[in-house]
C-alpha cells in the first residue's frame, strides 16, 4: 500500500534513522567483545518486528531474541538469517519447528530440560538460569541438571543466560540484590568451567543492566527498550546516559470540528462538560488502536504546533480533543505519541499508570505502519 493511503486514519511512523542512531549510541557503551542481541518480542515493542529486524540486519546485527515460536517464524520468513533465540516456553509438540527453522530454544527449567533430553531430533538451546527473578530458569545451584543437558545428544548447548529483576532500580537494596544475582551467575559459570562443562556464550544484561552495570562483560547484551529510543519510565536515575531518539510516533487525523456552548457535554457518560464555549475536534483513533482509555480527560495530543487536551471518554475508534484557540481543520494530522516532551512514550505511559514497554507493545494491529529514513529532528 502507498504511504499516502496508509495515512487514511491512524498510523505509526517508524524513524529508521533514529533506530540507527540508537544502535550507534548503545554500541559506544558496550564492551568491545559484547554484541547486541536485539530483543524484538511483542512485535518489536509495537514497532513492527519484520521492519525493525530487517533494518537492524543491515546495521550488522545478527542476533535476535523473540518471545514465541510464531515471532521467530515471522522473522525467518521475512529473510532474517541470523540467530534467533526464543526467550520463552515452546511446547514439546512444537519443538520440531525449532529444529526446522534453526531457532535456539531457551530451556525454561529443570522439568522442561528432562523432557528435552531424549528428543528424537536435535535442537539448539540456551540454558536459562534462575538467579533470583523466580520467573523461569534452572536454579543457579543445580549443576546436575546442567550436566545432563550438556551431555544430551539431542541438545546443542550454544549459550547460558540469566535475567536481572531490578537492574533499573537505584535504591541501595536493589543494587545489592542485582550484585547478588550477578555473583550467583558468575560463581555458577566459574564452577562449570572448573568441571570442564562447556556452555557456549553468556549473557545477562538487558537495557538497564547495560546502562547501570556497564562494567560487566558478557558475549551478548539483550537490548529491547533502549533500541527503540525511550525509557521504561519517565524518571530514571541511570549510571550511563545515552542520547536516545524515539523511533516510534503515533498519528491520527482530525475528522470533524464543532463549537459547543458553555454547559454542553462531550462523549459517553457526559464525562466532560464545557465551562465556556469550546471548539472540539474528533480524531480517527481510539482504544481499539491501543491508545489507553484511562487517558480520557487526562492528557494531551500534539496538533499544528500546540498541545490539545483530550476531552471526554476515549471511544473504541474515536476520541475528542479541545482545539479552542488552535488553528485546525478536518484532515489535519494529530500526533499522540512522539518526540515532543508531553507526548513522549514515557510521559504518556506514566499518565496511564504503566511503563512505555506496555504502552508501545499494545499498539493495535489496526494501525498502519510507515517507515521513514530521514529523521526530521
Ligand atoms: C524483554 C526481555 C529483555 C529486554 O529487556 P529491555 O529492558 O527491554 O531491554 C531481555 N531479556 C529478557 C529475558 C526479556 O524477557
Amino acid at each position: 500500500m502507498e504511504d499516502s493511503l496508509k495515512k487514511n486514519r491512524a498510523w505509526i511512523e517508524i524513524d529508521l534513522s533514529a533506530l540507527k542512531h540508537n544502535v550507534e549510541e548503545i554500541r559506544k557503551i558496550l564492551p568491545a567483545k559484547t554484541e547486541i542481541m536485539a530483543v524484538v518480542k511483542g512485535n518489536a515493542y509495537g514497532h513492527g518486528i519484520v521492519l525493525v529486524s530487517n533494518y537492524l540486519s543491515t546495521l550488522g546485527i545478527q542476533n535476535f531474541a523473540v518471545a514465541t515460536l510464531e515471532e521467530g517464524i515471522k522473522l525467518r520468513e521475512s529473510g532474517i538469517s541470523g540467530s534467533i533465540l526464543i526467550l520463552g516456553y515452546t511446547s514439546i509438540e512444537s519443538l520440531k519447528k525449532v529444529a526446522e527453522y534453526d531457532f535456539i530454544q531457551t530451556i525454561v527449567d529443570e522439568k522442561y530440560a528432562e523432557k528435552l533430553l531424549n528428543l528424537p531430533f536435535r535442537i539448539k538451546v540456551h540454558i536459562k538460569i534462575n538467579t533470583g527473578m523466580n520467573r523461569i530458569g534452572i536454579h543457579y545451584t543445580n549443576i546436575d541438571s546442567i550436566k545432563k543437558i550438556v551431555v544430551s545428544p539431542s541438545l546443542e548447548v550454544l549459550g547460558i543466560f540469566s535475567h536481572l529483576s531490578s537492574s533499573e532500580q537505584y535504591h541501595k537494596k536493589d543494587i545489592e540484590y542485582t550484585h547478588l544475582q550477578i555473583n550467583r551467575f558468575n560463581r555458577l559459570l566459574d564452577h562449570l568451567r572448573k568441571l570442564n562443562i562447556s556452555f557456549g556464550s553468556v549473557h545477562l544484561q538487558s537495557s538497564y543492566g547495560v546502562m547501570n552495570y556497564p562494567e560487566l562483560e558478557y558475549d551478548y547484551a539483550r537490548i529491547g527498550m533502549i533500541l527503540y529510543g525511550c525509557h521504561s519510565e519517565k524518571e530514571m536515575d541511570l549510571k550511563m546516559s545515552l542520547d536516545l531518539r524515539p523511533v516510534l510516533s503515533l498519528h491520527a487525523k482530525i475528522t470533524s470540528v464543532r463549537v459547543i456552548e458553555q454547559g454542553e457535554f462531550v462523549g459517553y457518560d457526559r464525562a466532560y462538560q464545557a465551562k465556556a464555549k469550546r471548539r472540539i475536534a474528533s480524531l480517527s483513533i481510539g482504544y481499539a488502536d491501543g491508545y489507553p482509555r484511562v487517558l480520557s480527560n487526562k492528557t494531551v495530543v500534539f496538533v499544528n504546533g500546540s498541545y490539545a487536551f483530550i476531552v471526554g471518554r476515549i471511544c473504541m475508534d474515536q476520541m475528542m480533543i479541545d482545539v479552542t484557540g488552535i488553528e485546525v481543520k478536518e484532515g489535519d494530522i494529530v500526533t499522540l505519541i512522539g518526540k515532543e516532551e508531553k507526548i513522549r512514550a514515557e510521559y504518556i505511559a506514566y499518565q496511564a499508570g504503566t511503563i512505555s514497554n506496555e504502552l508501545l507493545s499494545r499498539l493495535g494491529s489496526r494501525l498502519q505502519m510507515i517507515s521513514i529514513e530521514d529523521s526530521k529532528l
